[in-house]
């Protein structure tokens, strides 16, 4: 796993996201996900599982759901730090993502077979990730139950579904990712106080 582009795309002496200098994973501790709110050019959802000590990521423009029916969107992008997972702030304008991010869900997460071992669970989610066929347990506070990332097709595509299966914590109703989120959430309150000008403006003489 490498960071290697992650960093590329970052200048750490001006936005505040964490470096991915080093690798991160405690011994037998449980794996972590995250799922980032962020509004940059567009509103979207990073989600984010711990693998190899790196946050293996996707960005879900729609946002995840409970309803099996919803086959959400998953493009998958760099390898983000371990420690991005506590992430959340302004990303200041000219750096890339600039914007912000606050965290919308947070937990542990399995494998679908649930082993003991937490490196024997992070074996079969390694080989899910490279089968294009990923199954997994998230224990958040939002989202919960089982779910599969399933690439599309191509081999090489960065094309992923995110996809509920049908357990007691699946949603029969529309869900809307958005409905979830306090209106009073950090980035709520961010753009009621900066909103985009309305064009054309009347500038007041
Ligand atoms: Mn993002």
């Amino acid at each position: 796993m490498s960071l290697t582009t992650y960093n590329k795309k970052r200048d750490f002496k001006k936005t505040a996201e964490p470096s991915g200098d080093k690798n991160n994973q405690a011994e037998d501790e449980k794996l972590i996900f995250v799922i980032q709110r962020h509004k940059a050019s567009h509103l979207h959802y990073d989600f984010r599982l711990e693998m190899d000590g790196v946050l293996k990521s996707w960005a879900v423009p729609k946002g995840p759901s409970l309803n099996p029916q919803d086959k959400r969107l998953a493009m998958m992008v760099e390898d983000h730090p371990y420690d991005y997972k506590d992430f959340a702030g302004v990303i200041p304008e000219g750096n890339y993502g600039a914007g912000i991010v606050e965290i919308w869900d947070s937990g542990t997460y399995t494998s679908l077979e649930q082993k003991e071992n937490a490196k024997e669970d992070e074996k079969l989610l390694k080989a899910g990730l490279e089968a294009g066929n990923l199954k997994f347990v998230l224990h958040g506070k939002k989202l919960k139950g089982e779910f599969a990332l399933v690439r599309l097709k191509d081999d090489e595509s960065k094309s992923w579904l995110l996809i509920k299966h049908r357990d007691k914590f699946a949603v029969d109703e529309a869900y809307n990712s958005e409905e979830q989120t306090p209106k009073n959430s950090p980035i709520n309150k961010w753009l009621s106080k900066n909103k985009p000008e309305k064009a054309p403006s009347k500038k007041k003489s």
